[in-house]
């Protein structure tokens, strides 16, 4: 007996793995990869916790979730209590569960992260969101009392949701304007459907509207009505609209044919369904040879999706080395286990296309690595010489967006940064107009889900408080 309890010990210290599809199944289809823990999975995991009096996982959260308090009604096999627990301060678990760098926030403070791994907190808010909608429950948190005052917001993304979420938990109406033609902005358009299930941001978007929200879709504030206008009806405005702008190279070659940038390429397939044409009308081509320009998440999502719609080498063109790729580890590994190819220290030059306008070869330079720049990551510098030509027909650029310019362009009294984003005073998301609060990458350029959450709680306060201040109009 005295043998086998050093072995009992060791396992309950490991943090649980996540199961998977395996590699070769998940490249032939878009089915979600994680498959999420099982229940006593979860509660092996949640034992590990250890309950700290002055939990450091809670300081790496930007929307203060209390997380050994959830993590405890797992344990205790309360799953209702949980959700409930998490839902007080994120409407959307199942999502932040999903997609937030939970490494970067929460797992990275947790204080097992010092000697062994971090309890894995995403790993069982996601457990927990799910376990809700398989049993078919929508906990509900306390509402108060209706005051009359109307808010609008603009766009129905994560910062928009979470703004909606509080207010009309805190008693106001809240009416969202999305301007698609389906809700959760980036989470919709931009995160593939083997990372997000669209399933999975639609359930979160009805719980909101279960809560009361109303919500227009395919109404481009800026456009359709400007913020002055609805501010004529409405008693304040949050602004989520999103960075839908993006970046190019602007090297020779871009506006070939097959040449796209991320946000395009995505949202062909992740909303417009490309990859399930005919049935759906949107087509998307599928090339053979595919470059992915960048190193971010989005270029992961993008390489990935490539590796599904049949192409047979797909190379992810990063400028630095694998130590500063900003994308997140488990989806660099996942990117790896399907086959996409890193060429690491390479940076785009040149777009060469053919007779018919389309691309068929990028010409590429090979670098090194200097100096820190002013990000802290050493500099990438071109080896001279080292140009080289590669095969081809299709490039996606994954390199960043900047805010959408719209609200700015039609919004006068807005102070407006060098990036094109809104200025906010961060401690209360509020703008320089006085009715008017913005928040997530509209404000930050393209930043974090969880970060645009952050915003949305910071600015849902101040405009509640605002609110307060006008009184009561029911
Ligand atoms: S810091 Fe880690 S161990 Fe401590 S309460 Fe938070 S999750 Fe649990």
């Amino acid at each position: 007996m005295s043998e086998t309890k050093p072995e009992k010990k060791i396992l309950d210290l490991a943090r649980r793995a996540m199961p998977k599809q395996t590699p070769w199944e998940r490249v032939k289809n878009f089915d979600e990869v994680a498959l999420g823990y099982p229940a006593e999975t979860a509660v092996g995991e949640a034992a590990r916790c250890l309950q700290c009096k002055k939990p450091l996982c809670n300081q790496g959260c930007p929307v203060g979730i209390d997380i050994p308090g959830f993590i405890r009604r797992i344990v205790e096999g309360d799953f209702a209590a949980g959700v409930k627990k998490i839902k007080k301060t994120n409407a959307l678990p199942a999502i932040c569960g999903r997609v937030c760098p939970q490494e970067e926030q929460c797992e990275k403070t947790c204080v097992l992260g010092n000697k062994r791994s971090p309890i894995a907190i995403g790993r069982l808010e996601r457990f927990l969101a799910d376990w809700e909608a398989a049993a078919g429950r929508t906990e509900v948190p306390d509402m108060a009392p209706k005051t009359g005052r109307k808010v609008a917001i603009v766009g129905a993304g994560p910062a928009g949701i979470t703004v909606s979420n509080d207010l009309i938990i805190l008693g106001h109406d809240v009416t969202i304007f999305e301007a698609l033609h389906e809700c959760g902005g980036v989470l919709m358009y931009g995160i593939p459907e083997f990372r997000l299930p669209k399933a999975i941001v639609n359930r979160e978007v009805d719980y909101v509207r279960s809560l009361g929200v109303k919500i227009f879709t395919d109404f481009v504030v800026g456009k359709t009505r400007t913020v002055d206008r609805l501010l004529q009806d409405f008693d304040a405005i949050f602004v989520g609209s999103g960075a839908g702008l993006p970046w190019f190279m602007e090297i020779p070659g871009e506006n070939l044919n097959g040449v796209y940038s991320a946000n395009e390429y995505l949202t062909r397939v992740n909303l417009m369904k490309g990859f399930r044409f005919p049935e759906y009308k949107t087509p998307v081509k599928r090339p053979s040879r595919v470059a992915v320009v960048g190193g971010g998440n989005v270029a992961m999502d993008s390489a990935r999706t490539a590796v599904r719609l049949g192409a047979d080498e797909v190379h992810l063109v990063y400028r630095r080395s694998k130590a500063e790729l900003p994308a997140r580890a488990e989806e660099v590994e996942n990117a790896e286990e399907e086959g996409v190819i890193f060429d690491l220290l390479t940076l785009p030059v040149r777009l060469i296309g053919d007779a018919n306008g389309w691309i068929k070869e990028m010409e590429c330079l090979r670098m090194e690595l200097g100096e820190p720049d002013a990000s802290g990551r050493r500099r990438p510098v071109p080896v001279e010489g080292s140009n080289f030509i590669a095969r081809f027909d299709a490039v996606v650029i994954a390199i960043g967006n900047s805010p959408n310019p719209l609200i700015p362009m039609t919004t006068p009294g807005l102070e407006i940064n060098k990036k094109g984003g809104i200025v906010t005073v961060p401690e209360t998301a509020q703008t320089s107009r006085p009715n008017i609060w913005a928040g997530g990458d509209i404000v930050r350029g393209a930043a974090t889900v969880i970060s645009a959450m952050g915003d949305g709680r910071v600015a849902a306060a101040s405009i509640h408080r605002y609110l307060m201040n006008l009184g009561s109009k029911a």
